[in-house]
């Protein structure tokens, strides 16, 4: 069955990302560098990706020149440093600007993603830079033994996978306790035996969490399992603890994130390390924001790049127990996994985040909100634009679908854009 797997991922791998074989060699090759090698091949990567921004991205060529920066005539990290932060909404609103010419490339994908907000960035990737971040994950993987084609367990939204049915029954009673008990008392017996067989299991952490309560007792032999891997979202320290009883792995971080691609992955010694091949990090000093620069990302580029996270950085003399050399991330402090709360059940956060996108799918509106949880059972959902009857319909009616006991409360033109720092869709007010 493994083999059959394997060979499969091969041949979609050769069809789509014929470049991931020669990055992850090239990975495994450069993860046993010394700290001072892995920075001379982080800046000489940023130097390069700086010359072609500069050179074909009208956006930073236009930015590079304001600060009288000139990668080609004097390039050193000093002069880098004067070139402005790169925002979100300039991925947006800059979009056409900051691409290069298709034509420099064989092979693009586009891609998607969703901002807090709900407004969308979409961009064309690269054929090198997608397999590149293929790889680094499947680096990540070999560091606890797991592979690519290795049977996964998946907590996103829509990918189509092995496990598409499983998952979208635990997308579904993730946010509905009620039909998980139904899903338990009919199914419960084949979906053990599934989960038997699984090697790696990832996704947002507050699902694996929810998984690993649902669980708890039921004694499914867990023996295969190799990785547990948590993403977009903070892993709390009750997250780790039954994730260790019920899985026998912790949650293992992995960092990143579309535009930015992996920042960091989590070593067995638990120390994530900073993906010194694929990024150039630096911390903005106001806010102790992390700073990225995508070194892959040559159809488009996101130079000194804002994400909105808060980072704890080890000092440089840290060495991570594991002996590799790359600088660690200690901690990425501004993702938060908080519940909003039923009068009886619980809803993950991300829960507003799928109202909202499929309201831009199937009506075609961009809302930008905010919600407030002050009480349990009622969620104010602050609007910026002006709330009509049919604005609370659309709203209420998607609602409807996810909450089955909270009061929704629209509240209009809250300028909540204004704050500093990353927007969050979801705040909540209760101490638990
Ligand atoms: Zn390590």
């Amino acid at each position: 069955m493994s083999r059959f797997h394997k060979w499969l991922f091969f041949r979609g791998a050769k069809r789509r990302n014929p470049s991931i074989f020669n990055h992850y060699e090239d990975l495994k090759r450069t993860e046993n560098l010394s700290f001072e090698e892995l920075k001379l091949l982080n800046e000489n990567r940023l130097k390069e990706i700086c010359k072609f921004a500069f050179k074909h991205s009208l956006f930073y060529k236009e930015r590079f020149k304001n600060v009288g920066f000139d990668p080609d005539e004097n390039w050193s990290i000093e002069e880098f440093k004067k070139i402005p932060f790169t925002q979100k909404s300039d991925l947006i609103r800059q979009n056409e600007e900051i691409h290069t010419p298709k034509e420099l490339f064989k092979k693009r994908f586009f891609v998607e993603t969703s901002g807090t907000s709900g407004e969308i960035l979409t961009f064309f990737r690269d054929e090198s830079w997608d397999s590149f971040n293929r790889a680094a994950i499947w680096r990540g993987y070999s560091w606890f033994g797991a592979n690519p084609w290795d049977r996964k367990l998946y907590f996103w939204g829509y990918n189509s996978d092995f496990f598409k049915r499983l998952k979208l029954s635990m997308m579904d009673f993730t946010v509905n306790r009620f039909r998980l008990f139904d899903y338990e008392s009919k199914k419960l017996k084949r979906l053990e035996s599934k989960l038997g067989k699984v090697k790696i299991i990832e996704g947002y952490s507050s699902m694996i969490y929810e998984l690993a309560l649902l669980m708890e007792g039921k004694e499914v032999n867990f023996n295969q399992l190799k990785l547990v891997k948590g993403t977009s979202e903070k892993v709390f320290p009750h997250y780790q603890e039954i994730a260790k009883k019920v899985y026998g792995h912790k949650i293992v971080n992995e960092y990143g994130s579309t535009e930015s691609g992996i920042i960091a992955f989590e070593c067995p010694d638990g120390n994530m390390h900073i993906n010194m091949e694929g990024v150039y990090v630096e911390q903005d000093p106001d806010d102790l924001g992390i700073v990225v620069t995508n070194l892959q990302s040559f159809s488009f580029p996101s130079i000194r790049y804002k994400l909105g996270d808060q980072i704890q950085l080890a000092p440089d003399s840290f060495r991570c127990s594991c002996g590799m050399q790359g600088p660690i991330i200690v901690e990425v402090t501004g993702r938060i996994g908080k519940k909003i709360l039923g009068k009886h059940q619980s809803y993950p956060s991300l829960t507003l985040y799928y109202i909202f996108k499929n309201i831009y799918f199937n009506s075609q509106r961009k809302i930008d909100f905010q919600a407030h949880q002050f009480e349990k059972g009622k969620l104010e959902i602050w609007i910026k634009e002006p709330i009509t009857e049919d604005l609370t319909n659309l709203i209420l009616k998607e609602s409807k679908k996810y909450f089955s006991d909270i009061d929704i409360l629209l509240l209009e033109n809250h300028d909540f854009r204004q704050q500093s720092g990353k927007l969050r869709d979801f705040i909540s007010h209760l101490p638990f």
